[in-house]
C-alpha cells in the first residue's frame, strides 16, 4: 500500500504546498508545531533518511535550508529546528523521507521542546565506541 506521503506526490491527498520542482515536493505540516512547520520529502520513495541516496539527500537538503531561511526571513523566525526521524523507536510515523523544517520563535510559540539529556559516560568506552562507529562508514 501506498504511504501518504506517495499519495500526496500522486495527487489523491491535498497538501498546503510550499515548493515543487522535479525531485522536491515542500508541504505544510499538518499538525504546524510551530507556525509554518514544513515538511521536505523527495518524490522518489524512500523509506527513511538512512535508505536515501546522497544525490537525492542534496537535493531535499538545499530545498530545506532555503526553507529555513525563508521561515526566517518572512516569518520572524529566529532559529529553525531542522530534523529527521528514522524509525519507529525514533518517532517516525511516515516511512517516507521526509525532513522537518521547523521556525523557531523568542518565547517558544508551540511549546516545543527538544531536550537530549546526557548518560553517564564513565562506564563507556568512549574511544572503542568512536572506533567502531568509525570503521564501518562506508
Ligand atoms: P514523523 O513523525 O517524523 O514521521 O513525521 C510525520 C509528519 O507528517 C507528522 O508531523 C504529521 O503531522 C505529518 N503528516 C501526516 N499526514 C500528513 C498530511 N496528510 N499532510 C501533512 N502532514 C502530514
Amino acid at each position: 500500500m501506498k504511504d501518504i506521503f506517495c499519495r500526496i506526490i500522486d495527487g489523491e491527498i491535498p497538501c498546503t504546498k510550499v515548493y515543487e520542482d522535479d525531485d522536491v515536493l515542500a508541504f505544510l505540516d499538518i499538525s504546524q508545531t510551530t507556525k509554518g512547520h514544513t515538511l521536505v520529502i523527495p518524490k522518489k520513495h524512500y523509506e527513511n533518511f538512512l535508505a536515501t541516496p546522497a544525490e537525492t539527500m542534496e537535493k531535499v537538503m538545499k530545498v530545506a535550508q532555503r526553507i529555513g531561511q525563508a521561515e526566517v526571513s518572512v516569518l520572524g523566525a529566529k532559529g529553525v529546528n531542522i530534523l529527521t526521524n528514522v524509525g519507529e523507536c525514533a518517532g517516525q510515523t511516515v516511512m517516507h523521507f521526509h525532513v522537518h523544517v521547523i521556525p523557531r520563535y523568542v518565547g517558544g510559540e508551540g511549546g516545543f521542546q527538544i531536550t537530549m539529556q546526557g548518560q553517564d559516560t564513565s562506564t563507556m568506552d568512549l574511544p572503542r565506541l568512536a572506533m567502531d562507529i568509525g570503521k564501518a562508514i562506508k
